[in-house]
């Protein structure tokens, strides 16, 4: 299409929807919350193989975060944003703001049951109601035929097919590897807040994933490595281990031993100078 243009309203975001809808192009959905890297460019590339028009969203979502999170700091780079998703070919920029997306008196929930009470609703309780809630608002603002999320936050993606499937939403999710920086770190925007020493402790957790990975492979007990992979995070400096979890990718139960539905897939959140980083690993 050309240049990249930027709206606030839904009223506009579903003229232009329209206008491509006429033109009978398929329409792709990438959300985020902004501060942009290689990895949420990575999505936007994948979304261009899927569909004519890309829109890319950015809103940071005040539900999705607790009270002791980081939502007043979270790193805000509009016009770098913006001068990304034009280098990426990105169609259209919806960024709405907070009274479009929460107005007086919003009253609804959309919970997940089952699959968002573990690990990263564990952790941060009420997350993932957040997350569900906003999704939901943007499928409906956008109607695309074709959502991009990334697999790093993999229990996300997880949770979102199971809305889209419970709900006959008209769409497909589809997923993008987790980008990594040139040590195996996944990248992501909370990572700027690491010291020189903390990125290079940081970088070792992708190490202990994949050989961790490679034991429970071989045979070792999950539960066994798991544990031990917490030791090694704590004694590198790692200050706490929210989770270091085995589970099957596509159901997230626990995966012990033999009877575990394959692909099985490593989980971890850990906290590293105030920082929480994400990341999961496919076993087999
Ligand atoms: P965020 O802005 O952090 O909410 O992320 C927006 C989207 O980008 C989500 O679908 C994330 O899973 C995805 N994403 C963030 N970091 C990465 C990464 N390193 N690799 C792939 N996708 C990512």
């Amino acid at each position: 299409m050309g240049e990249l243009h930027r709206v606030e309203t839904i009223e506009a975001l579903r003229k232009q929807v329209r206008e491509w809808r006429d033109q009978g192009l398929r329409i792709a959905l990438v959300p985020t919350m902004g501060a942009l890297h290689a990895g949420h460019i990575s999505l936007i590339t994948l979304a261009k193989k899927h569909s004519e028009r890309v829109i890319t969203s950015i809103f940071v979502n005040p539900t999705q975060f607790g009270e002791d999170e980081d939502f007043s700091r979270y790193p805000r780079t509009q016009d770098d944003d913006f001068r990304k998703i034009s280098s990426a070919k990105g169609d259209l920029l919806y960024m709405p703001d907070i009274k479009t997306m929460y107005p007086d008196g919003f009253a609804t929930r959309v919970e997940i049951d089952g699959l968002s009470e573990i690990m990263e609703g564990a952790a941060r309780p009420g997350h993932f109601h957040g997350v569900t809630q906003i999704v939901c608002k943007l499928f409906n603002q956008a109607a695309p035929d074709v959502a991009i999320f990334g697999e790093k936050d993999w229990q996300q993606l997880v949770i979102l097919r199971k809305m889209v499937e419970d709900l006959d939403m008209p769409m497909r999710i589809l997923s993008a590897p987790i980008a990594r920086d040139e040590y195996g770190l996944a990248l992501s925007s909370r990572n700027a807040y690491l010291s020189k020493e903390g990125l290079e402790t940081a970088r070792k957790l992708n190490q202990i994933l994949a050989s961790s990975a490679a034991e429970i492979a071989k045979g070792s007990a999950s539960e066994e490595i798991c544990e031990s992979a917490k030791d090694s995070l704590l004694k590198i400096g790692f200050e706490k281990i929210d989770y270091f979890e085995c589970r099957e990718a596509h159901s997230l139960k626990r995966a012990f031993g033999p009877r575990a539905q394959k692909p099985i897939r490593l989980f971890v959140a850990a906290r590293l100078e105030g920082v929480r980083l994400l990341d999961n690993f496919a076993v087999s």
